[in-house]
């Protein structure tokens, strides 16, 4: 090589040893940005981009320096262990790099990053390396391979440890020469400030990618998260926190109470700030203490649509390695639920015990009247049989009430599955009449009308179940109009999807819109003026949607608040068989 060359060469590396430590001191600004971002809990400057650039010069330069058509990075996988082809590369498509991927121990890459020493390879189709890492399918006929070492030095720039963090290629020496040590030698001084520059990017990238995981995390996670950072200021916000206080991300780094609106809250996270303060101070002196747990805060938020919701706050301290406290995390979980079944149970029971001693008095009455009168001469045949279609009512009544109760632990304990269906031809108008004559018994204020199109309808389905829909959901519009008023049961055949519809309509109280999509949950009554005067168990419209269910059927509510209200159900006109059973019924109707 002429002299005038290898000076100019000698001025190429001095050039790009500049331009390295210019990015080293890059990556320790970054360093430096990235441990004060991380105790702020804020977010991190986002350098990435930055390194691309640089790598793209350094694989670019030392390309040039070698001689090389490609050179190329490969770094381990942390996930996989793998060897992985850093992006970008010189002189090799995206796909190539993406696909340039060997097993820790495999290939050149993996016998350089082993020994820790330099190789060449003349021709990548005869050396058993270079095969093993398919270099021949990236085009390779030659290359060099140098480690990338970093170097950890003590203040006196002696070397104290070295760590191998992956391996730079050169590959195919330009016009079809070979590689010789010389530029192993060039690639070594490279490979050296190359190394320190990669493993500051990585060890940053890495924790730009935890950091990510860990807002990914918190975003994903159902209960409220809120970081406040060590001035009262907002650190982070999960998804869940930013809906529950109606705010959106640029709510991060606003001081807490600018942001979280809410008195209650406001009070109990700063207490909890000043017990960490206190028990720090607390651990000082008596490191030994045991601190108790203590019971939960509970706040209720309201939602845009006055919906109450109920959490649970937990606060905790949180410390740097020193044990110094550098922000509050608060978390808040929604026990909504569990509060209103234990809200819901507690009524449930009281109600319950109302219902089951209404039908009870008066029986209990009519039976003593009947056993005083020891020679039944004090009232007439009439009266006494009138006092026993009383108790023979009530007898009634109580049954259906401990029916629905044992319907619905059955339905809680195996789902719709468990309810058993006996299929047949039923004819409805006849149920329809069925229903209206144990309910007319009931009232003297309404009047009934059976409007069916066409007046019979025939469907397959389970009387029993299909009576009970209807008693639930005539006794219901009759309870729930105490005005009195037309009730209308309403059934229409859908030739187009063979499907039954039927509707119960009601001139009463209606129900308000709020209330309208919680109408089919077990224990759920509306809570008014209106209904308060009305007995009942806020077990039938569960019940009645069960029962829908089970035919397949679908059931919703029309309502208008003092207008009325109509109960729609839709089934199949047919029981819908599953193929095997139709197959098997088949059969069985032929022998
Ligand atoms: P309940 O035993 O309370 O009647 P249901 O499950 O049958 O229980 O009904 C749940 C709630 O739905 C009732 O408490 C009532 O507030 C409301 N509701 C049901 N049917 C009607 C109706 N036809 N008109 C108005 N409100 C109704």
């Amino acid at each position: 090589m002429a002299t005038d060359e290898i000076s100019s060469l000698k001025q190429k590396i001095h050039q790009l040893e500049c331009e390295l430590a210019e990015q080293k001191q890059k990556n320790s600004d970054m360093e430096r940005a990235k441990t004060s971002a991380a105790a702020d809990v804020g977010e991190l400057p986002i350098a990435v981009n930055e390194f691309e650039e640089t790598l793209r010069r350094l694989v670019q330069r030392t390309a040039m320096i070698v001689q090389a058509e490609k050179c190329v990075i490969m770094v381990r996988d942390r996930e996989t262990g793998d060897f992985f082809a850093r992006s970008p590369a010189f002189g090799m498509t995206e796909d190539e790099v993406s696909r340039f991927r060997v097993p820790l121990q495999s290939g050149v890459s993996g016998e350089v990053y082993r020994t820790g020493t330099p190789t060449i390879f003349h021709d990548a189709e005869l050396n058993a390396l270079a095969q093993e890492e398919h270099l021949p399918d990236l085009r390779v006929r030659n290359g060099v391979t140098v480690p990338l070492i970093v170097e950890k030095r003590d203040d006196d720039s002696r070397v104290v440890d070295r760590l191998t963090i992956g391996v730079l290629h050169c590959f195919n020496k330009r016009y079809s020469g070979e590689f010789i040590d010389e530029d192993v030698r060039l690639l070594e001084r490279l490979s050296r400030n190359a190394a320190a520059v990669i493993a500051n990017a990585q060890m940053f990238q890495e924790i730009v990618e935890e950091k990510q995981k860990l807002v990914h995390t918190l975003e994903s996670i159902t209960a409220g998260l809120i970081l406040i950072n060590q001035h009262g200021r907002i650190g982070q916000m999960n998804a869940q926190a930013r809906t529950m206080f109606d705010v959106g991300e640029e709510a991060l780094g606003k001081p807490m109470a600018e942001v979280l609106k809410h008195e209650d809250c406001l009070a109990i996270i700063n207490r909890k700030i000043e017990e960490a303060a206190r028990s720090q101070d607390d651990v000082e002196i008596e490191p030994e203490v045991e601190v108790l747990p203590k019971t939960p805060d509970e706040v209720s938020i309201f939602d845009s649509e006055a919906e109450e919701y109920i959490y649970q706050v937990h606060a905790a301290a949180v410390r740097d390695d020193s044990e110094k406290p550098i922000g509050t995390v608060v978390i808040f979980n929604d026990i909504t639920d569990i509060r209103n079944v234990e809200r819901m149970k507690t009524e449930f029971v009281s109600i319950v015990s109302h219902e089951l001693r209404t039908p009870l008095t008066p029986m209990k009455g009519f039976v003593r009247t009947l056993l005083d009168d020891e020679n039944e001469e004090w009232y007439t045949l009439e009266d006494r049989r009138e006092f026993y279609t009383i108790i023979d009512s009530n007898v009634d009544r109580l049954s259906r009430l401990i029916n629905d109760l044992l319907n619905v632990s059955r339905i809680e304990k195996t789902g719709v599955e468990g309810i058993e269906m006996n299929w047949e031809d039923v004819d409805i108008r006849k149920s329809a009449e069925a229903v209206l004559d144990i309910q007319k018994g009931m009232t003297d204020k309404h009047t009934f009308v059976i409007d069916f199109e066409p007046e019979a309808i025939i469907a397959e389905t389970d009387p029993d179940k299909i009576q009970n829909i209807l008693q639930n959901l005539v006794s219901n519009a009759i309870k729930y109009s105490p005005a009195g008023g037309e009730v209308r049961i309403i059934g229409r055949i859908e030739p187009e999807t063979e499907t039954l519809l039927i509707g119960i309509r009601d001139q009463g109280m209606g129900i308000p819109e709020t209330a309208q999509k919680k109408l089919f949950t077990k224990f759920y009554r509306v809570d008014n003026k209106s209904t308060r005067k009305v007995g009942g168990t806020g077990i039938g419209l569960f019940l009645v949607k069960n029962l829908v269910d089970a035919h397949k059927g679908h059931i919703w509510v029309e309502s208008e608040t003092g207008q009325g209200t109509t109960f729609w159900f839709r089934i199949p006109l047919h029981h819908p068989k599953p193929v095997g059973e139709t197959i098997e019924s088949e059969n069985a109707s032929d022998e």
